[in-house]
């Protein structure tokens, strides 16, 4: 699968001011007093590479959609005004044509946008030529190819100065997280691109403060090489992503806080390389869980339906059809014959039972 991209290291195009390197700046430029006062707090506190949203991809219509152009005035004149550098995101050409007329310092290609190899290849189109850096944030999706695929258009279009953003992913069932972060898949893509710069995005991945700070040390311990946080002076009244925001000042002392590798005495990342498996067990697990109760209620509607036209609970046909459309699929995917075989009659025995108790007009009760 891997396909060897041509990147400048990191250390090239990003000053790092600070270990760990922190990106931070507001979810989305509202106001130029607003942008300036978080900017210029960032910088007190030793942050000089900020991040604005300008234009936001907003889920619902009719909710603030950034400021567009007059967002990137705003920021080339706090630019000037505090020596600080920018990153923007953007989604189209004409969002590039008019980030680089603003003098934005790095570009990044959100979560929505990578999903689509339409747009990603009109954005690759549109900054042939030009060297200012990209960040390529992980489709909304669990899909790495079209993660590996976008970073691939940007960089087929000579763009060097390259990087990813874990930012999590949409799923399906209950997590404490907005977007799951799923760190096996950025895993994946640094051991298929090794060279590649990989920063992780703890806001978009919490979607609250609460936990923004081991989520970031976590990444930190799995060796990201850096960490994108989002700030506001008043986060309770921000535009956009409210509850995932911090003061400048909270990030001052996460950064303080937080121990990169170096400093970290024991190096700790199997243990969490061990916690992150773990945890993605228990999410499968919920999942399995959520499906194995969508079953039982398809179980118990076949159940009535049997109940009122009077047929026997058990089918012997549709049992051989089961058993072997299942062991099909089970082999196709490599699974071992005989857990399946197991595992399917424990599932219709307790489909039984189910319908059995329906049939005898008693509550369902799913036992495996
Ligand atoms: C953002 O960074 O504000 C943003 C919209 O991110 P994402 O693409 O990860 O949702
Ligand atoms: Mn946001």
């Amino acid at each position: 699968m891997s396909k060897k991209l041509n990147i400048d290291p990191i250390n090239n195009w990003i000053k790092k001011d600070n270990d760990p390197l922190i990106i931070s700046g507001p979810c989305s430029a509202e106001t130029y007093d607003q942008l300036y006062e978080t900017c210029k707090q960032l910088k007190s506190h030793g942050i000089n590479l900020m991040r604005a949203g300008v234009w936001k991809p907003r889920t619902r219509p009719g909710t603030f959609e950034g400021n567009g152009e007059e967002a990137l005035k705003w920021i080339s004149d706090i630019k000037k005004e505090l020596g600080v550098q920018f990153a923007v995101e953007v989604a189209n050409t004409n969002h590039i044509e008019l980030s680089l007329k603003y003098g934005i310092d790095i570009l990044w290609i959100g979560a929505r946008t990578t999903v689509n190899p339409f747009s990603v290849q009109e954005i690759a189109d549109s900054v042939k030529g030009t060297d200012t850096p990209i960040l390529v944030k992980n489709p909304i999706n669990p899909d790495l190819s079209l993660w590996m695929g976008a970073l691939e258009r940007i960089n087929k279009a000579g763009i060097k100065k390259l990087g990813a953003i874990h930012r999590g992913f949409s799923m399906t069932g209950s997590s404490k997280y907005r977007y799951v972060p799923l760190w096996k898949i950025a895993i994946d893509l640094k051991s298929n691109l090794p060279n590649l710069p990989v920063i992780c995005d703890p806001s978009h991945i919490c979607g609250n403060r609460e936990m923004i700070f081991e989520t970031s040390q976590k990444a930190l311990d799995l060796g990201y090489d850096g960490l994108i946080i989002e700030s506001h002076i008043d986060p309770d009244n921000a535009w956009s992503d409210a509850k995932q925001q911090v003061t400048p000042e909270v990030l001052s002392k996460m950064k303080s806080d937080l121990k990169t590798k170096n400093s970290n005495e024991e190096d700790k990342s199997y243990n969490h390389l061990l916690n992150e498996i773990r945890e993605s067990i228990d999410d499968v697990d919920k999942e399995i869980i959520d499906v194995i109760s969508k079953r039982i209620e398809l179980v118990e509607k076949i159940g009535e339906f049997k109940k009122e036209q009077d047929l026997t609970t058990f089918q012997v046909d549709r049992w051989n059809e089961i058993f072997k459309s299942r062991l099909d699929w089970a082999l196709e995917k490599g699974l071992d014959k005989d857990f399946i075989e197991d595992l399917y009659k424990v599932i219709h025995l307790g489909s039984i039972n189910v319908q059995n108790k329906i049939i005898n007009k008693k509550k369902a009760n799913f036992k495996i």
